[in-house]
């Protein structure tokens, strides 16, 4: 079943559709959003992608349109100068102008990618967000776009919001199972932030990673795409309530970067910054979550529950105080004062730490 969820920001609305098959309704939503006939489609995406359905891609868009294609290599490394720099060349060269459009079709990294090069070229061009990945959920919606420095992650960037996200389940099939259970952390992190009825029902129908798929996968998606998009209708541009996403990322990050980009994933890293900000929670406002189990639970997915044993306590809070959120002195870490309900506290040193070595015990 295809749904139409739309996306509401102060800028900008634009419709997501989402579905098993969806891609094949692209040239129809090219169609209503008029472009017209010979419009110059470039897709950028990665080599993974490529292999599997970039002919496919192709194949819809070749009666209508002038299609161009540029892959990039996979991961996270691929965020650079270098490859926008080649993005825009490749662009550039197939003379793309301001009535051009470009797909960022792959994860989370093409997305941020393909998404700031729209968003830069000639000062700005239209483009479409075809999600592959399960944690694109997240970074498909919202319109933060970026490219990494190798003196920080996503620094150079835009708040660039898309014309449309056309999101087929069906490519998810070929997701690796690591790559699902990272997306997963952000379906989990969206339900415990701001929908206890959504967290019941993760509690109740997603019993393993194998039953992400058909219309569970689906209705995961579907509601932390509403999570998500709630909250940047509230505050697109990070002044408030957008901070709330950070949850479990103020460690996770911190874990992250001390492990070395691409030793753990994003989401195994958050799901041990979430337990850690539950346990935060549960010390600094007397609440109790010992009733849900948290660390059981995660660990029927497979991710880590503690801290890997070689990270010390003292420069995961120098690095969480090097986030790029991190005020004066403390710490502002997202916590939970209930399924649902986020409270921003900001932590001194002393507090973090204890509550540190604690968790590690
Ligand atoms: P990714 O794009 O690197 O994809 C993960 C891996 O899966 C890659 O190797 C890719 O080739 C492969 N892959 C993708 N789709 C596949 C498919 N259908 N079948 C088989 N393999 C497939 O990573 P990601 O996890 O999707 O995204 C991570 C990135 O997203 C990070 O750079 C992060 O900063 C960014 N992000 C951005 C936002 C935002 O708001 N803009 C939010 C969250 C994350
Ligand atoms: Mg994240």
């Amino acid at each position: 079943m295809m749904e139409r969820i739309w996306i509401e920001t102060k800028t900008k609305q634009y419709p997501l559709f989402l579905g098993e098959g969806v891609i094949e309704s692209l040239p129809d939503i090219l169609r209503q959003l008029s472009f017209s006939e010979r419009t110059k489609v470039l897709i950028i995406t990665d080599q993974t992608l490529e292999r599997l359905y970039l002919p496919k891609l192709r194949a819809l868009l070749a009666d209508d349109y002038e299609v161009f294609a540029h892959v990039i290599p996979g991961g996270e490394e691929a965020k650079s100068f270098e490859q926008y720099y080649a993005c825009q060349t490749t662009a550039l060269q197939c003379g793309l102008d301001r009535k051009s459009l470009i797909l960022a079709f792959g994860g989370g990294v093409v997305g941020d990618l393909a998404g700031f090069v729209a968003a830069t070229y000639m000062r700005g061009i239209r483009y479409i967000q075809i999600p592959t990945t399960l944690l694109a959920h997240d970074s498909a919606v919202g319109g933060k776009v970026a490219i990494n420095h190798p003196i920080g992650k996503n620094m150079i960037g835009a708040f660039y919001q898309p014309e449309a996200v056309v999101y087929d389940i069906a490519f998810l099939r070929s997701l690796p199972e690591k790559e699902l259970r990272s997306g997963f952390a952000e379906v989990i992190k969206h339900a415990l932030i701001r929908d206890r009825d959504f967290y019941e029902w993760l509690r109740r129908e997603v019993r393993t990673l194998a039953d992400l798929k058909g219309e569970r996968l689906q209705y995961c998606i579907k509601k932390g795409i509403e999570v998500k998009a709630s909250v940047v209708r509230e505050d697109e541009k990070e002044a408030g309530v957008r901070a709330h996403l950070n949850f479990g990322h103020t460690l996770g990050h911190a874990i992250e970067n001390e492990l070395g980009y691409g030793a753990i994933t994003h989401g195994d890293a958050v799901a041990i910054g979430m337990l850690f900000a539950l346990f935060a929670s549960e010390r600094v406002y007397g609440v109790s979550f010992a009733g849900h189990h948290f660390s059981s639970w995660f660990r029927t997915y497979g991710f880590p529950v503690s801290l890997p044993q070689q990270l010390q306590a003292t420069r995961l809070l120098a690095k969480m105080k090097g986030d790029k959120k991190a005020r004066a002195g403390t710490v502002r870490m997202v916590l939970l004062k209930d399924i649902g309900a986020v409270e921003v506290m900001s932590l001194d040193d002393e507090t973090l730490l204890a509550l540190l070595y604690e968790f590690s015990r």
